[in-house]
């Protein structure tokens, strides 16, 4: 194919797995520069996948051959001067974007057999930047999780390990298989959602950038939806710059979410390196919790020498009802995902298990369809938005997330931005955490307040672990600051200069 475009030798029978290794930035400037094609970088991204996903379980549905088409497409494009941003850039969509004639499945077995008639905004948006999608990436079950181990379609491996061990960790979740297919070079960047850490932390596990925009900053239409005032699509990649690229692409006003905000959407990219002098980073007491390990809080106080010695200012700042983060989330998240995922009734669309009569029809089907993190979080939001618990549970954490807002509001009236670790450990064990669902909820303790309040977040590979394992800084900022997020989060990438690689990835890449 890249021969009829571009009137060159045919390209080797062997896949150029190396350019898995460029970076989307790079990769552009390939591409128009003519050095490889599109195509070319489709297979070798299709071939590392083919070496590696077997056991990685990163995508639930691969299309190689809409990928190569589009990729063909993306050649023509590009020997007529007519490239786009992404054009001929290959990633992976979390498969929680509906995406038309490709099955979606939020790795439910209750969408199973689900294909789309139609393409959320965001991917539509992503298509006509030009990119190329490999495939969909799994993910924990409606996005329900920090670990990918609530997937339907199997859990997904992380591919970094233990200095000297080949003990099996988590990628975090839920979009972890977009973190694990960034971090093994099967793919150059991917969608993420973010409900209450879901990029952030799965980024931060695998080595990666990855942010949460501004509540509203991205479409939701044609996102299967888990906690509808909290979800956000964002990318995950592996630099600064190729999230702020991939944020430009997904960004932007969308008539079919109500709740989709009509702004300007910022050249994203430019802010990267504007750097920080003269800016006031916030340090917020209550993040610095009982029990943190000491490399967490190493990692942080390092983030705030590299920002003072890039010339930003540092407050201590205080946002004091940080601790009911965790409660209040998950009440909301659970009571809006009751109501959410009450559409799964077998009759629309599905799966669909007959019994006696209707009602003996919709509990089969959620019985066999939802898995047990899914049911545990329909039950918890059915009692607390129940007659009786409502005022008790759901108005007061109504009430008091109107309070971790008015925290945020306060501190950004003294700093431009927030720095935090992103989650309080690194990449855990496959299977571990999974006896006490509290203990899993806690990966979420830094990341669910940025969700609550709405407000911008992005996650930095920052240091490694003793064990050798990625940690990530977490940058909060403004509503609608994204481009402050992206500066201090480029001096924060430029000053750690993480360099380190993942045991798993594609050859020579
Ligand atoms: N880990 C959190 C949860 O299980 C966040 C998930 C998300 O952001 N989608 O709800």
């Amino acid at each position: 194919m890249s021969k009829a475009v571009t009137g060159k030798p045919a390209a080797a029978p062997a896949a150029r797995t190396e350019l898995c290794g460029l970076t989307i930035a790079q990769a552009a400037a390939g591409l128009e520069a003519r050095k490889f094609s599109a195509v070319e970088l489709t297979r070798a991204h299709l071939a590392a996948i083919e070496a590696l996903d077997s056991r990685l379980n990163a995508f639930i549905t691969v299309t190689p051959e809409l990928a190569l088409e589009q990729a063909a497409a993306a050649d023509l494009r590009l020997a007529t001067g007519d490239g786009r941003t992404l054009t001929g850039i290959p990633l992976a969509i979390k498969d929680l974007f509906c995406t038309e004639g490709v099955r979606t499945t939020a790795a439910s077995r209750i969408l199973e057999p689900f294909t789309p008639p139609y393409e959320s905004t965001v991917t539509a948006q992503l298509k006509d930047s030009g990119a190329v999608f490999l495939g969909k990436a799994n993910l924990d079950e409606f996005a329900m999780g920090s670990s990918n181990m609530t997937s339907g379609f199997g859990p997904v491996e992380n591919p970094w390990q233990r200095r000297g061990s080949n003990v099996k960790l988590v990628p975090g979740g839920s979009s972890g298989g977009s973190a694990a297919a960034v971090a093994a070079r099967m793919a150059m960047g991917a969608t993420g959602t973010d409900t209450g850490g879901s990029i952030r932390q799965p980024a931060s596990f695998c080595g990666l950038a990855g942010i949460k925009p501004t509540y509203g900053r991205c479409s939701r239409y044609g996102i299967v939806a888990f906690a509808s005032s909290l979800d956000q699509a964002g990318p995950l990649a592996r630099t600064v710059e190729d999230c702020a690229i991939l944020l430009g692409a997904m960004a932007g006003f969308d008539a079919k979410d109500s709740t989709s905000a009509e702004r300007p959407v910022p050249y994203f990219r430019g802010a990267v390196t504007a750097g920080v002098r003269g800016k006031r980073i916030g340090i917020p007491a209550e993040y610095r919790m009982p029990g943190m390990p000491e490399e967490i809080e190493a990692l942080w106080q390092r983030g705030v020498r590299w920002l003072k010695s890039e010339g930003a200012e540092i407050v201590d700042i205080s946002l004091p009802h940080t601790k009911y983060g965790l409660p209040v989330y998950y009440i909301v998240a659970p009571a809006e995902a009751s109501s959410n995922l009450a559409r799964y009734d077998g009759v629309r669309f599905g799966a669909r298990i007959d019994g006696e009569d209707l009602i003996d029809m919709y509990e089969r089907t959620r019985a066999a369809g939802f898995g047990a993190e899914v049911k545990r979080r329909i039950m918890i939001g059915t009692y607390v938005l129940s007659a009786g618990y409502y005022d008790a549970y759901y108005l007061k954490a109504q009430k008091v997330r109107a309070l971790i807002l008015r925290d945020f509001e306060q501190a950004f009236a003294k700093v431009d931005a927030i720095l935090t670790p992103t989650a309080p450990s690194a990449a855990f064990g496959m299977g571990e955490k999974m006896d006490d669902p509290i203990k899993m909820y806690l990966n979420d303790v830094f990341t669910v307040p940025a969700s609550l309040a709405g407000v911008p977040a992005m996650s930095v590979p920052a240091g490694l672990s003793e064990e050798g394992l990625p940690l990530g800084l977490q940058v909060i900022g403004r509503h609608f600051d994204e481009e402050t997020v992206f500066a201090v989060s480029g001096a924060l990438e430029q000053a750690a200069d993480f360099r380190s690689k993942p045991a798993v990835m594609a050859k020579g890449a």
